[in-house]
């Protein structure tokens, strides 16, 4: 079986480290390949090669560094199919929704072609007399990206793009649980004639995120992950003096107004809680429904869409499913044991996704989609992200008693609102306490010329990935005064310097 490694220098490296953990196909429950857990000093070993590649990549203009952006976008393009199958075979998810992923990342990289115009910085002329001021937006040096197992293309592509484009180079450590196309997103950068070190691959787990937290080579981090983790990430790699982003966990409400077309929100919340089988930080995975009877009808047109669901293995064979496998066995009986947490917790079980089994996939992992009415706000499957395709109705009065509710909850990562009133939309979009709302959209994923963030504790740090944040995330700002070239102030002067 073969076992990956890390990618140090423009090569693949095997790791000496002795530790080792499989990797599985979530469809069959079948391991398919080893992957290395990268030691302390191999990932320095990546740092070091990261931190003298630094030195010319920054010098490198931000014309050219786009042109090699330009050609990777192009290298993307071309073996989008066969990414997408890796993603499907290791992540589970199904193929269109891989390919979906692999697009949404690309999108990142085409923002990433602009940098000659992002970096432009500011310029005024004659603050003084004979005097002009201009910024320069500098390159960090070597900045490291951490990334959850969900969106095991795109996410990496969030960070490390806009990176390189900036004149940084990269360490980027991925989810150990399926490392194969972050792998491949290297060799496809050297392809596109990235030069060697200036982007690296450790796969390892906290040993190698330890390192890459506390050298002090390391300028900034780019974490997405769980909530628990993504908050050691922000306090280790601050104390250690890093600029870091640190995005986490969710529990995205969508609110559905008395005046919302059912059918419209009965197929939006199909997508949004049970696509990727609920393994998206963006899936929605409460709706609020404002009054009895709104919820009696869309629980009853849930039920019947649910009966309908296909679940099976994405590999890319029409007809595909809907919903594929949950990334590994610790995850599906984590998933389940919220669903009888949820049943011993008083809430109504409308669709039981337990003891599912697709034919011929006895050992997958998956589970089936799951329904819960009345839930109330104390119950666990309500509070906590299960990560799983797990839908939770909960029954409020009034628009105003469901938006507290949203604005209550820990985390602020997606919301929407589902109505046919400009107004009740105005006032959500207004109040609500969330970083990225959808008006009559499930999943208000922004595009990658914008930028993607939650609120409260759904991140940590100021800037959040891609668009403009993730261009001030990438450099730092340098101002400068100039005189030229015979305006040199008179003898001393030792009050506060004021332009005259
Ligand atoms: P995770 O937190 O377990 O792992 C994320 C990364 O951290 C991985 O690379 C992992 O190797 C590393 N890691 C894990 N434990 C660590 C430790 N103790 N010390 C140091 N590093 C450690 O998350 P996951 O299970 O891979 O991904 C699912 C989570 O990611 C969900 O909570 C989901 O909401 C979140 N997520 C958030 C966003 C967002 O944009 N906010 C996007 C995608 C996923």
């Amino acid at each position: 079986m073969q076992t990956l490694g890390n990618y140090i220098n423009g090569q693949h490296i095997a790791s000496q480290s002795g530790r080792s953990q499989s990797v599985f196909n979530p469809a069959t429950g079948e391991a398919q390949t080893q992957v290395s857990l990268a030691s302390a000093d191999e990932t320095r070993d990546a740092i070091a090669a990261a931190a003298t590649a630094f030195q010319s990549w920054s010098q490198v203009t931000p014309l050219n560094r786009s042109r090699v952006m330009f050609k990777f976008k192009a290298l993307l393009e071309q073996h989008r199919d066969e990414l997408a199958l890796l993603i499907t075979k290791e992540h589970g998810k199904v193929f269109s929704d891989a390919q979906g992923e692999l697009t949404r990342g690309i999108e990142v990289v085409e923002f990433a072609c602009g940098i000659p115009h992002l970096l432009k910085g500011e310029h005024s002329m004659n603050v003084g007399r004979g005097v002009d001021s201009y910024s320069l937006m500098q390159p960090l040096g070597v900045c490291a990206g951490i990334s959850p197992f969900n969106f095991p293309a795109m996410v990496p592509l969030w960070m490390f793009p806009i990176a390189l484009a900036c004149g940084n180079s990269f360490v980027m450590k991925p989810s150990e649980k399926d490392p194969t196309v972050p792998l491949k997103l290297a060799e496809l950068l050297t392809e596109a004639g990235l030069p060697a070190g200036v982007f690296n691959v450790v796969n390892g787990d906290k040993e190698a995120v330890d390192v890459l937290l506390t050298d002090s080579r390391v300028q900034a981090v780019s974490f997405v992950g769980s909530t628990p983790i993504a908050e050691y990430v922000y306090a280790t790699g601050s104390a250690h003096g890093k600029r870091v982003q640190a995005l986490g966990g969710a529990k995205n409400h969508m609110l559905v107004m008395p005046d919302a077309d059912l059918e419209q929100v009965t197929s939006a919340l199909m997508g949004a809680a049970y696509g990727s089988a609920g393994e998206r930080c963006m899936a929605i995975s409460v709706a609020l429904c404002v009054g009895d009877e709104v919820a009696d009808a869309l629980v009853a047109q849930l039920q019947q869409e649910i009966s309908t669901l296909k679940v099976g293995p994405g590999t890319g064979v029409s007809p595909e499913p809907h919903m594929g496998p949950l990334i590994s066995r610790q995850h599906a009986d984590k998933v389940l044991s919220y669903i009888n947490a949820g049943v011993a917790e008083g809430a109504t079980l409308v669709a039981d996704g337990r003891n599912f089994v697709v034919s011929q996939h006895q050992q997958g992992y998956f589970v089936g989609p799951t329904l819960f009415d009345k839930v109330s706000p104390a119950m666990s499957i309500y509070r906590e992200e299960i990560f799983g395709p797990v839908l939770a109705v909960v029954r409020v009065p009034s628009f105003a008693e469901g938006l507290a509710l949203i604005n209550q909850h820990e985390f602020g990562n997606g919301t929407a609102i589902f109505t046919g009133s400009g107004e009740a939309a105005r006032e959500f979009t207004a109040q609500v306490q969330v970083g990225m709302v959808g008006v009559n959209v499930p999943i208000p994923v922004p595009m990658a010329f914008h930028s993607f963030g939650g609120w409260k504790r759904s991140v940590f740090g100021p800037l959040n990935m891609h668009g403009p944040d993730g261009v001030r995330f990438y450099t730092r700002m340098k101002t400068i005064t100039a005189r030229w070239p015979n305006g040199q102030a008179q003898g001393n002067q030792f009050s506060m310097p004021t332009m005259k």
